[in-house]
């Protein structure tokens, strides 16, 4: 088993390298990993749910947005009522 940090043999059973003392990485384990369909659907159901968090702060910034701006408008237009209002009794 080479190490994939220094190159250094090392024996098959050995889990740290003897020459840099980093972790071996077995690329048969990595490779399983990826290949099992736990792993797969765990990943793609993460990503799916950071997916629709954005989404969802899309959405809320836009409402936010929308609710400011009939709030802008109804208060300008609620002001110029009142104005004309004022100018129509003197
Ligand atoms: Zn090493």
């Amino acid at each position: 088993m080479k190490c994939s940090n220094c190159g250094a043999e090392n024996p098959d059973r050995q889990k740290f390298c003897g020459a840099c003392g980093k972790e071996i990485i077995k690329k048969q384990d990595v490779i399983e990993q990826l290949q099992s369909p736990s792993q797969i659907q765990h990943f793609m159901q993460s990503h799916q749910f950071l997916q629709s968090e954005v989404i969802n702060i899309h959405n809320t910034l836009r409402t936010i947005e929308r609710t400011i701006l009939i709030l802008l408008f109804g208060g300008i237009l609620g002001f110029l009522l009142i104005w004309f209002g004022i100018l129509t009794l003197q």
